[in-house]
């Protein structure tokens, strides 16, 4: 069997990983012209399940290396004024392992075969069954399955499932990263809390590697190579609906935190502003089924969540565990094992969806008075 993945995000290298262990042919195609084409990363805070699902696919001489490059995710989780004051209670505390995801995506992309520069345009189902991927600047790729694992805006969920389309909710926010030196140290309290300014909110959270990833690698797994992150305070400033960023995304940060706590200000302050960016808050639920064939959807391209529920990336990890495992399940045929794994997906992915939409309110400030 041979299967063509779109897409080179979280989801689509850890099927490639889990096809790969299990002796099935895969290539993936990724749209960007390099993998650090553009900077992606930030922290991701994975539950137990999703962490299983990442170990699934991975062989299991890599599971020390996995141990050391995470983080342990921990926070009060309260509503603190913009001088730290508490005042209010978020919810229980958010237990798990955090990642980053730009040391993640190296550590996947390892021993794969991965085209870079290659955006799917579109595909078609032959007359033998097989499915042949289009590319805008390369020839076609002919596969038993094709994969589409390319992310919210998805070519390949545009042919099959043409009236699934992203919603956009109105919010958006700021995402930027800090070195975490000795000075934001002291931020402790605020990890993983809810600063409440007027008209907008603040969250902070540390990303503290067990071990440096690129030590780690050289001294755990030598065949992969990690880049040299060091530890770091991701921070996400959330606008009111239809908020807008203003001249640079750091500087409206900055314009909206007159009078706040100096250390926090500092922290916007010392990031580094090529990793700033302003991002929009979209979904898309999965609702519309088609008949089982030669083509699937995987991750954020089927069942986008709003980052506030902290599981688009644990829910496109355990569909990549599930899709690897229904092919590898040699009691089924390929249709077969596509349409367990879209029947298992499509039930947890709008439930991820409806959850993370769910937690949205929490976060999102009232918009500021006139
Ligand atoms: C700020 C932020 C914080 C988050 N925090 C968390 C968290 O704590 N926990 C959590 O579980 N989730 C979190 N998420 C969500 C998580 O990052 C995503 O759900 C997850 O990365 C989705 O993975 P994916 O592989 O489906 O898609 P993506 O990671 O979006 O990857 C899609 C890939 O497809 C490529 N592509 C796009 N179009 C094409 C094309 N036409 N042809 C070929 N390639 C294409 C893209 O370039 C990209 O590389 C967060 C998201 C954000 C933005």
């Amino acid at each position: 069997m041979r299967v063509s993945v779109a897409g080179a995000g979280l989801g689509g290298l850890c099927l490639a990983q889990g096809l790969r262990q299990a002796g099935i042919e895969a290539e993936v195609y990724e749209r960007d012209p390099a993998i650090t084409a553009r900077f992606q990363g930030y922290r991701l805070v994975l539950n137990p399940a999703g962490f299983a699902a990442l170990q699934g696919c991975l062989p299991p001489r890599w599971h020390p290396l996995l141990d050391a490059i995470v983080g342990d995710a921990y926070g009060e989780r309260l509503v603190l004024d913009p001088r730290l004051n508490k005042i209010g209670e978020l919810g229980p505390g958010r237990t798990g392992t955090v990642v980053d995801r730009h040391v993640l995506r190296h550590l996947l992309l390892t021993g794969l075969t991965v085209h870079t520069g290659a955006a799917l345009t579109g595909y078609d189902v032959l007359d033998d069954g097989r499915v042949e991927a289009r590319f805008a600047d390369r020839d076609p790729a002919v596969a038993d399955l094709l994969v589409g694992a390319d992310g919210i805006g998805s070519r390949v969920r545009a042919t099959l499932s043409p009236r699934t389309t992203p919603i956009d909710t109105g919010v958006r926010f700021v995402i930027g990263r800090t070195p975490l030196t000795e000075q934001f140290a002291g931020l402790s309290r605020a990890f993983g809390s809810k600063i409440a300014g007027d008209g907008v909110s603040l969250l902070l959270g540390a990303m503290r590697f067990r071990t440096p990833p690129k030590q780690a690698a050289e001294e755990l797994a030598p065949e992969v190579t990690l880049p040299d992150v060091r530890d770091y305070v991701r921070w996400a400033m959330i606008l009111p609906p239809a908020g807008s960023a203003g001249p640079s995304p750091q500087e409206a940060v900055l314009s909206k935190m007159d009078g706040w706590h100096p250390d926090l200000r500092a922290l916007v302050e010392q990031s580094d502003p090529d990793n700033s960016t302003l991002l929009s808050i979209r979904v898309v639920e999965p609702g519309e089924r088609w008949a089982p064939g030669p083509v699937t959807l995987l991750g954020d391209a089927i069942h986008a969540t709003s980052p506030t529920g902290g599981n688009g990336a644990n829910t496109a990890l355990r569909d990549a565990d599930l899709l690897r495992r229904c092919l590898a399940d040699g009691r089924q045929d390929l249709l077969g094992a596509v349409g367990d794994y879209e029947r298992q997906m499509f039930e947890y992915g709008a439930e991820a969806v409806r959850h993370s939409l769910d937690a949205l309110p929490a976060f999102v400030p009232q918009r500021e008075s006139v």
